[in-house]
């Protein structure tokens, strides 16, 4: 598709840059969405941005966190698309700054759907979403021609669209990655066990993925209900392709490999 999505129509002349900023560490940001966030006159960010990625904006961009409650009030996500029309209008480089990739469980076709009803120009800037991020700091890779042939994106929050999510039918070569799996395991543990899911089917909680305080905790489907919750924001990664990796998590093998490469205190990571 082309870059341009929508014409220049009603006097807006800024362009909105639906940007991914990835799980966390910078390094793992596009280079264009450094670029553009070197550019932006405006940066509308979510809570779950790092700080790191933010410090990427341009110095004198106006950062607004849409994320955060204003008094008592969360923005809507009406008010968040009437900023992003609003500021087309006065900025050339409006940013919209998500966690992860900005089309996996972002609201970015809401957003969208809102800008091309006003004419505002915008284009998408693909992020490493956080089930990518989780497998690779995890050593697991989502297929294998072994034991998945396919991966399923899924979450357990209501206003997500996760309400009352089924399983039935979901075979056991799938791996599937559960975003916003909330604080109790329980529920993701009853509806893969009523789909036949067995109870020694492997599973790695994932939380902070990339950040000063990633945890990794390997366990499997019939303890995940068990299972104290891990820091937010995290998610669960659930397949035959975690196996194997168990005796990695235990030694600490992931924490070392993160301590090298980021430099971290040893045992900061846990
Ligand atoms: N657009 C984001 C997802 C937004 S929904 C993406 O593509 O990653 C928010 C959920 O994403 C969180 O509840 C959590 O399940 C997951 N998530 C986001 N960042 C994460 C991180 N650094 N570590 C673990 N899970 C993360």
């Amino acid at each position: 598709m082309a870059r341009e999505n929508c014409g220049r129509e009603n006097g807006v002349s800024g362009k909105v840059y639906i940007v991914g900023a990835g799980p966390g560490d910078p390094e793992l940001l596009t280079l264009r969405a450094a670029r553009i966030l070197g550019r932006a006159g405006v940066v509308l960010h979510d809570a779950l941005v790092s700080a790191e990625v933010l410090g990427l904006a341009a110095r004198d961009a106006v950062r607004i966190d849409v994320g955060k409650r204003c008094g008592q009030k969360l923005l809507t996500q009406e008010d968040i698309n009437a900023l992003l029309i609003a500021y087309a209008r006065s900025y050339e480089v409006v940013v919209r700054l998500k966690g992860g990739d900005p089309a996996i469980f972002g609201r970015t076709g809401e957003e969208i759907t809102a800008l091309r009803d006003a004419g505002v120009q915008f284009e998408i800037v693909p992020g490493i979403t956080a089930s990518i991020a989780a497998a690779a700091a995890a050593g697991i890779s989502l297929t294998d021609r072994r034991r998945a042939s396919q991966v399923l994106l899924m979450t357990m929050h209501r206003g997500a669209g996760g309400a009352d999510f089924r399983l039935d039918g979901v075979s056991t070569d799938t791996t599937i990655a559960i975003y916003m799996p909330g604080p109790d395991y329980a529920l993701v543990a009853e509806r893969l066990r009523e789909a036949g899911w067995p109870g020694d089917m492997p599973c790695a909680i994932v939380s902070n993925v990339s950040r000063e305080n990633q945890k990794i905790r390997a366990t499997q489907l019939g303890r995940l209900a068990e299972e104290e919750a891990l820091a937010a924001p995290a998610l669960i990664l659930v397949g035959r392709v975690v196996a194997g990796d168990a005796d990695a998590f235990a030694a600490g093998w992931v924490e070392a490999v993160m301590a090298e490469r980021l430099g971290w205190r040893s045992g900061a990571a846990e």
